[in-house]
């Protein structure tokens, strides 16, 4: 078996926090482990604690149109969440699920090595782009450990937000000219380097 359906196994079994209890399915996260690109969300909801996949309700069909808009589609990318238990109610996650959670994240992320990092709404955000606004920063990347870090609105945004919906789709489309470049951007030292998309 991979190291990461290795790792998939033991996150279906975590018993971290109290919402273990309530949840019907873990949600590890599912693709490619070669994958160049991760997609990170926030939280399982609903049919995604009924079948233990990430992304597979309303928000998850918007989101394979993004990646069908740049020619790509589930099994090639990475797709997980910030947290990997459904909240109750679709409450926001705690901080202190988010801390026990992320080193599983951590963990998914080391094996796989991806390029790209795409962030989906602001818990997501709020890990890799710490004291940051997703209405500043969304459509830009910085570059930190050698993996590009990209900021988008969450899908489900624009099912709630009509007027987002073309800012998510023209923010997805920044990505194939991202992975392009994404072995010839230097690194940032001290501080992680703000990349105007248009420049990369
Ligand atoms: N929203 C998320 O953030 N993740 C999912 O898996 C589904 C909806």
């Amino acid at each position: 078996m991979s190291a990461l359906n290795e790792l998939s196994e033991t996150i279906a079994v975590c018993q971290q926090c109290e919402i273990a209890r309530n949840r019907t399915k873990a949600v590890p996260g599912e693709g490619a482990e070669s994958a160049d690109i991760m997609f990170i969300g926030e939280a399982p909801g609903y049919y995604e604690d009924q079948s233990g996949r990430p992304f597979v309700g309303p928000a998850g069909k918007f989101l394979e149109q993004l990646l069908a808009s740049i020619y790509l589609n589930r099994e090639q990318v990475f797709i997980a969440n910030i947290i990997k238990c459904r909240p109750p109610g679709n409450r926001d996650p705690l901080p202190s699920e988010i801390q026990n959670c992320c080193n599983w994240l951590e963990r998914q992320i080391g094996i796989i090595r991806p390029k790209i990092i795409v962030t989906l709404g602001r818990y997501s955000m709020a890990k890799f782009f710490p004291g940051k606004s997703i209405s500043k920063i969304h459509g830009t990347a910085q570059k930190q450990d050698d993996i590009i870090h990209y900021a988008m609105y969450h899908p489900a945004a624009a099912l709630h937000q009509q007027s987002l919906r073309q800012t998510i789709e023209a923010d997805m489309l920044k990505i194939p000219a991202l992975l392009v470049e994404a072995t010839a951007i230097p690194d940032a030292k001290p501080e992680s380097r703000q990349l105007n998309m248009f420049e990369v």
